[in-house]
């Protein structure tokens, strides 16, 4: 049922298109007076008959006498001027000789026709959109038709587009109040029905008297059909006034900014177009004043199709969404330049043409030229208006999705990404703020893992970031409602934020939210707008997820470097741990062997190789110490037990111990100590073994002169032990990494390629742990001084 009476609508619509072509055919034909003139003096004259019928307004009556008449009739005239009577034979002319109105009426009326139909097409099971239909159809037909009195050659045909003007013409008006009613929502069902009731009187009135009329030639009848026709008038001004009413009633009850856009553009449209006709032709037509103003304030009727049209594309009248053809436009837009491009050089023609009577061809060129420099410009200006008016904001949008997505993909650093997302977004819209906050599960919980701008706010807002299907809004923020949660208003206002979007990251370990300040034209945010706003989100959680996957890769490759390290170390520490005890180990079973033997007889010999024996025990032990340290400090379970020492016995006993080893290798050790004993809160083990690897690398670095002093000085609230030698040095650069553990300078394997590189780290962890520290003051070639600070307790 539904579709018959679809295609139904559709087929009367197209008869109502033939028969209104049809009319408009016939108008071509219409018939009129030729110009009256007296000759000599310019007094007013006035037709008293037109054969033999009394006329008692041109206008009106003649349009009657008219209307059986053709072109080329000549009619008999009585004439009156200056108070004597003339009779006159004229020949009818063509009516629209001089005017292209008609045409003009046509265009308008099909444009109109084809806003109705595509309405119609797009949304049929809408009421609106069908009464919207009928409407066009009314109006449109009854524009190009003009009117029912014109042509009327006895042919049955010929008044079927007055048949058709008579109820067309009453019924527009009640359409459009009916279809302005929508807007308020109004329930009441009563009034649809009482608006239909004066238009169907005035059909019934009109087509009986148009008829009676016609056929019976009365004028009669005709002038009984005028003053319903001025009925008509106030009819039709009534129901468009209340067709204004019904739409700013039905501007305040909307809630929406995009339904009050609509009815702006709707409102907008029947002020331009139907004002002038209302106040310039129909209203002084009630007070009998004609202003000849018909033709010019019906061309206004071009814009309420116009205003539709704005409202259908622009708006989404109906939620009707059209998507223009960017080519289709041109090509409309060119017909539209080249028409007026004709029109123009036709106009230059025919005015150069009183000028110049020869050379026509020249002037036609020379105008094609000129009109076609004058146009270039103009169509490229409306090109770019349409461009701005219908394009502009998608294709902007395009264009920022992808030269985003151009260069994040690039991005491997995420603080970057976002950065770069906030910008473009930013700009984009352009917005007044925007903040964008990372969260990461940690044990259960979100927590922040990056954010740029007003994270705190976000913090609170965090849990939101889990519902990722939703954009969180205020209902004032947006211009539609579709998808939208409103639920968290007060919150969003509170922290003045317009709209969150959630970042719907894959990974389930990540989520986040993008928060939208206003927008800095003060407009409320568009579908477009979120549309643009989703797919920019989208196409940031790609990227950050990409991100993360390679930070996976990156540290899983780490991970796989670290560990080869770690066995390269391992091989290297024990290579150099067996060579280091090996050494000291065959030197005393060699010195060992060599007294047991008891071939050597003299005994300060004999003690020299015993000292040796001990000296290196005692290197072997100092290593075994440093090591056994080493794994302590590694695995954090080396401790130290503090307790009163005084330094000064604490360093002599020390130096002791080196006595043989420096006496064997020739070296000269002076101590520096204060009378003053210098007490020290310390782990003596701890700060012994410190001293000894000092003392022990003094010794194992220095080459030409053999000095080395130890002294021991109190500086306010700091004890140094100083440990000098006049050896290798250790170059600028590389006094940092010295005790870093397992670093030794290339000079320093040169010159003993015993040791690991343990000795310094130890001694740093000694001195952190008294809350003191070790110093270098080194020159390479000169010597170096290592100081252990203590603070005083
Ligand atoms: P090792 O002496 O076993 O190599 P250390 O940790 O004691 O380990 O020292 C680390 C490095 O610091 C040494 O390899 C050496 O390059 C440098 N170094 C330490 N003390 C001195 C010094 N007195 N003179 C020159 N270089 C030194």
């Amino acid at each position: 049922m539904k579709r018959i009476l679809f295609f139904l609508s559709l087929f009367v619509g197209l008869i109502v298109l033939f028969i209104s072509i049809y009319g408009f055919m016939l108008l071509r034909q219409r018939p009129g007076l030729p110009e009256i003139k007296k000759s000599g003096k310019d007094s007013q004259i006035r037709v008293v008959k037109i054969d033999d019928i009394e006329i008692r307004n041109l206008k009106l009556d003649g349009e009657f006498i008219l209307s059986q008449k053709t072109i080329g009739d000549k009619l008999t005239l009585i004439l009156e001027a200056d108070g004597e009577l003339e009779k006159r034979e004229v020949t009818l002319v063509p009516y629209y000789s001089q005017t292209p109105f008609p045409l003009i009426y046509l265009g308008i009326g099909l444009f109109c026709i084809l806003t109705g139909v595509l309405v119609f097409l797009l949304r049929a099971e809408d009421t609106r959109a069908r009464i919207y239909y009928w409407a066009c159809l009314c109006f449109s037909s009854a524009i190009i038709i003009s009117g029912g009195f014109y042509c009327l050659r006895k042919s049955w045909l010929s008044y079927l587009p007055g048949v058709l003007y008579y109820v067309f013409y009453p019924l527009a008006p009640a359409l459009l109040l009916h279809f302005t009613l929508f807007f308020t929502k109004s329930q009441k069902k009563i009034s649809r029905v009482i608006i239909y009731i004066p238009a169907l009187l005035l059909i019934l009135a009109l087509e009986g008297l148009f008829f009676s009329a016609s056929l019976y030639s009365s004028i009669e009848a005709h002038r009984v059909y005028q003053s319903v026709l001025y009925g008509q008038r106030i009819y039709l001004v009534i129901f468009v006034l209340l067709s204004f009413f019904s739409l700013i009633a039905g501007y305040r009850k909307a809630m929406l900014e995009e339904e009050k856009a609509q009815i702006k553009w709707i409102f907008y449209g029947l002020i331009v177009g139907l004002g002038p006709f209302i106040l310039l032709y129909q209203l002084p037509q009630l007070f009998n004043i004609n202003l000849q103003t018909e033709e010019i304030t019906n061309i206004f009727f071009i814009f309420i199709p116009l205003a539709f049209a704005f409202s259908i594309v622009k708006f989404k009248l109906m939620d009707i969404e059209l998507v223009i053809n960017r080519s289709l436009v041109y090509f409309m837009l060119t017909i539209f330049t080249v028409s007026i491009y004709l029109l123009f050089v036709n106009f230059i023609q025919s005015v150069s043409s009183r000028f110049f009577t020869a050379h026509t061809t020249a002037v036609s060129v020379l105008a094609a030229l000129a009109a076609a420099a004058a146009f270039h410009p103009a169509r490229k200006r409306i090109q770019d208006f349409v461009d701005r008016a219908f394009f502009r904001m998608s294709y902007d949008y395009r264009k920022a999705i992808l030269s985003f997505n151009e260069k994040a993909y690039k991005m491997v650093n995420r603080g970057q990404l976002l950065d770069f997302f906030l910008k473009k977004t930013k700009d984009t819209l352009p917005l007044e703020s925007i903040g964008i906050s990372i969260y990461a599960y940690d044990a259960g919980e979100l927590k922040l893992l990056i954010a740029r701008n007003g994270e705190k706010d976000l913090d609170s807002l965090a849990a939101l970031s889990l519902d990722m299907d939703k954009v969180f809004t205020k209902g004032d923020a947006v211009r539609m409602e579709e998808n939208l949660d409103f639920s968290q208003e007060r919150r969003l206002r509170e922290r003045n934020i317009e709209i969150i979007i959630p970042l719907s990251l894959k990974s389930s370990d990540m989520t986040g939210l993008l928060a939208l300040g206003k927008k800095k034209s003060g407009e409320k945010f568009t579908r477009d707008d979120l549309e643009l706003l989703q797919s920019l989100v989208r196409d940031l959680a790609l990227n950050l997820e990409r991100i993360r996957l390679l930070e996976e890769v990156i540290y899983e490759r780490v991970e796989r470097e670290k560990l080869s390290e770690l066995v390269r170390l391992k091989t290297e520490f024990i290579s150099t741990v067996s060579h280091e005890l090996r050494t000291p180990m065959s030197s005393i079973r060699g010195l060992a062997e060599i007294l047991q033997a008891g071939k050597i007889k003299n005994k300060a010999k004999q003690g020299e190789l015993i000292n040796l024996v001990a000296s290196e025990s005692s290197r072997l032990s100092r290593f075994l110490h440093n090591i056994l340290d080493f794994g302590k400090i590694e695995q954090n379970v080396k401790t130290y037990h503090f307790q009163k020492v005084v330094a000064q016995p604490l360093i002599q006993e020390t130096v002791k111990l080196f006595q043989p080893r420096l006496d064997s290798e020739r070296f000269v050790l002076e101590t520096k100590l204060p009378e003053e004993p210098v007490s020290l809160e310390i782990d003596q083990d701890a700060v012994i073994q410190a001293l000894t690897n000092l003392i022990d690398n003094a010794i194992k670095y220095s080459s030409g002169e053999k000095e080395i002093a130890v002294e021991l000085a109190q500086k306010g609230k700091q004890v140094e032990i100083r440990v000098k030698d006049k050896g290798i040095g250790i170059p600028q650069e590389e006094q940092k990494r010295i005790f870093e553990g397992f670093h030794r300078h290339q000079e320093a394997i040169r010159h003993s390629p015993k040791g690991v590189g343990l000795g310094l780290k130890i001694i740093k962890h000694i001195m952190d742990a008294h809350r003191g520290e070790i110093r270098v003051e080194s020159q390479p070639g000169e010597g170096s001084m290592f100081s252990l600070i203590f603070p005083v307790p």
